[in-house]
């Protein structure tokens, strides 16, 4: 059976969608756009793929960028931003394309979605289909933190977990790919092989970003980086604001992975071309939502990151454990560790003088530190003590 959303060559490629620029220029103006009411991913309905009226009500984006004084002091940094995108409904950027993707469900009048994620994008999926009556089954990995899993069982998702069994293969994919096939599925991960629409959500992160910076671009963009859809959305409404004459300049792109997965990382920093990519064997990191085997998108990220003068790092444990603290402690913004990698990856291209304490830099932190709690902190941490003064005096002495 063919399937309209997938590319006909069966070979895994992305159907980039492409508007009619010139027409799409005729509203999408600085003016036009700071003078509408609508905030969030519909905000920029003229560069989104689904007509709004299928729209869920949950309103996505609209995210705050926040001025890091006190970790940019701590770090060295004096204009460093984070696009906090711990705030949308389900607490992961994921929302932006489970927005669309879920919508375009219901444009097609399809019912029942699947995905396979390791827990943000399908709790986000589950909570679009909940929100515009799709039912949603999601495959997820063996060990799915508890905060995904328990959103993916109350937003009433059928959630099965799939071992992996063969090395550099992701057999959440696998699987969901066999439902699509013999079982007719509309296909909604957060990659743009299996779903084009989705890719287009996350772009209005970067619309949002600019326009909160009055129409400039920072130096820097860092974007934790899994399969590289993310970093493909970035690089494509930087390329369109530029096309339309919003921006003149791109920011340099950063996909931050951390060193257990770091296949698209490595490709980048050795210079390889897409097709060379070796997939991870057996991906492994906290940074749980960063651990695809195969950055499926990383052909776009690959040239985002070359055009516009970027890099990439990869990030250790201790670095992104570390990253996360800092955020909290200096900023009260409470990320998970595949959320946080950003903020380590900075403090390395510091160390390293490839960024400079006068650059402007901004950060995507891209999902909630209550997603998985267990994987920082434990309530063995905290003392118990007798309700009595005396006891508080000699613990705080
Ligand atoms: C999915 C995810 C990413 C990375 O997105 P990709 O598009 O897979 O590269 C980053 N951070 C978090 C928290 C995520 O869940």
């Amino acid at each position: 059976m063919s399937n309209p959303i997938l590319c006909r060559n069966n070979d895994n490629g992305r159907l980039d969608i492409v508007y009619d620029y010139d027409r799409v220029a005729e509203s999408f103006s600085k003016s036009s756009i700071e003078k509408r009411v609508p905030r969030g991913v519909w905000r920029y309905w003229e560069l989104i793929p689904v007509d709004q009226r299928y729209a869920s009500p949950l309103c996505e984006g609209n995210t705050p960028l926040l001025h890091a004084q006190r970790l940019g002091g701590e770090l060295g940094v004096r204009r460093l931003f984070l696009k906090d995108e711990t705030r949308n409904p389900t607490a992961s950027f994921k929302d932006r394309a489970m927005a669309v993707g879920a919508a375009k469900a219901v444009e097609m009048d399809r019912k029942d979605v699947v995905i396979a994620s390791s827990g943000n994008a399908a709790s986000s999926l589950a909570a679009y289909s909940a929100s515009l009556g799709l039912r949603c089954t999601a495959f997820v990995p063996e060990d799915v933190a508890m905060g995904k899993a328990s959103q993916l069982l109350l937003y009433g998702a059928r959630v099965l977990r799939v071992k992996q069994v063969e090395e550099g293969r992701d057999p959440t994919v696998d699987l969901m790919m066999q439902t699509v096939k013999e079982l007719g599925w509309y296909p909604c991960p957060s990659f743009g092989p299996f779903n084009p629409y989705q890719v287009e959500g996350p772009k209005t992160i970067v619309y949002e970003m600019v326009e909160q910076m009055g129409w400039s671009v920072p130096d820097f963009v860092f974007i934790p980086t899994g399969s590289g859809c993310l970093a493909t959305g970035i690089w494509k409404a930087l390329k369109e604001l530029r096309l339309l004459g919003l921006i003149e300049n791109y920011p340099k792109m950063v996909p931050v992975q951390p060193s257990g997965n770091m296949s698209l990382v490595r490709a980048i920093l050795q210079g390889k071309s897409f097709e060379e990519v070796e997939p991870e064997k057996w991906p492994k990191s906290i940074a749980s939502g960063l651990l695809d085997p195969y950055p499926w998108d990383g052909d776009a990220a690959i040239e985002g990151v070359r055009t516009t003068g970027g890099t990439a790092v990869a990030v250790e444990e201790e670095e992104i454990r570390d990253a996360v603290k800092k955020l909290a402690r200096l900023e009260g913004v409470f990320a998970e560790p595949s959320g946080a990698v950003g903020v380590a990856a900075v403090q390395k291209l510091l160390e390293q003088g490839v960024l400079d304490a006068s650059d402007t830099v901004v950060v995507l932190v891209t999902a909630s530190g209550l997603k998985e709690p267990e994987k920082i902190a434990s309530t063995a941490e905290l003392p118990l003590i007798q309700p009595a003064l005396s006891e508080l005096m000699r613990y705080l002495s």
